[in-house]
């Protein structure tokens, strides 16, 4: 089989995680597979996909700050991606270029993957932050079907938009921030979607103690640190957590998959992406 080349095209790219991880998965599985960063400036992403036509990619990755302003150039995309307004995946099928969003998928493949007897069509869920994490992660638990969706977001107007975008899935409504405490109190699934508590900032938290009791999960996006402010406040209440790890390994898998038609190995990408975060 000859070599097949997968890009990460991003600004900056240098700390991303992925290249490790799925160089590995792809010599594990002992794949002729080999991906490669790029740094490629906003105004050289359309010759960039055209780069990646010209010499035979077999697909991509597309992270920060690309994963919106890619999509004029795609020339489709799955209903997930075209859904959440980004994708991070792409894929060749047949000389076509396919955009796919695999974040939202694998925030919940770790979250059931971590609680495996979850009733989410029964659950309220609340979400802070209406970035791109969020929407992906919104639009797709509404997707798969959830009781209540609660949004809290510091600028109230795009946690509407989101919240007015998801209505036709799941009842959503966007709550302003001191009204957010009574929400907590109902809810079973806290997922905070920001970057605050990120290190190096990592004592900072955006979510009150108040918000935090013993009958819910808190699930925060941020991976490093695997611990952040917020997961052992919750902890200290009573709460069950989870952290941004298995999303991160995730949504690298299934983009895998997506690429080699395969099943990734998931354990071995999870013990490379903590490894390289520890050193
Ligand atoms: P983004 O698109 O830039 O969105 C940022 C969100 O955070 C917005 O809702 C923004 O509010 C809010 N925000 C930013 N700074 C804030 C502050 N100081 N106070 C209150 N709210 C603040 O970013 P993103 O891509 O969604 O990423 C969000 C987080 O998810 C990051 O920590 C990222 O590392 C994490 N993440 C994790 C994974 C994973 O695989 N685990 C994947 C993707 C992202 P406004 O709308 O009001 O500006």
């Amino acid at each position: 089989m000859q070599e097949q080349l997968i890009a990460l095209l991003g600004q900056p790219v240098t700390h991303s995680k992925s290249p490790q991880m799925q160089n590995l998965a792809f010599q594990a599985l002992e794949l002729p597979y080999r991906y490669l960063a790029f740094d490629v400036a906003p105004q050289r992403l359309k010759a960039a996909i055209s780069g990646l036509k010209a010499l035979g990619f077999r697909g991509a990755n597309v992270t920060i700050p690309h994963k919106v302003a890619i999509l004029p150039f795609l020339d489709e995309l799955t209903p997930l991606a075209r859904g959440i307004g980004a994708v991070n995946t792409l894929c060749y099928q047949d000389g076509r270029l396919l955009g796919d969003n695999t974040d939202g998928q694998g925030y919940l493949a770790s979250l059931l993957e971590e609680f495996p007897h979850l009733q989410l069509e029964k659950m309220s869920v609340g979400i802070a932050g209406a970035g791109g994490a969020a929407r992906a992660v919104a639009f797709t638990l509404a997707h798969h079907g959830i009781g209540k969706l609660y949004i809290v977001n510091r600028h109230l107007e795009k946690g509407k938009a989101l919240a007015d975008s998801l209505r036709e899935w799941v009842d959503a409504e966007a709550v302003p921030f001191h009204q957010f405490q009574k929400v907590a109190s109902k809810l079973n699934l806290l997922i905070h979607a920001t970057p605050v508590g990120m290190s190096p900032n990592t004592e900072e938290s955006l979510i009150p103690v108040e918000w935090l009791h013993a009958e819910m999960i808190v699930s925060d996006l941020i991976y490093n640190p695997l611990e952040t402010r917020l997961l052992r406040e919750a902890k200290e209440r009573g709460a069950l957590i989870h952290n941004g790890i298995g999303m991160l390994v995730h949504q690298g898998a299934l983009s895998f998959e997506r690429w080699t038609g395969l099943k990734a190995p998931v354990e071995l990408m999870r013990e490379c992406l903590i490894n390289s975060l520890q050193t």
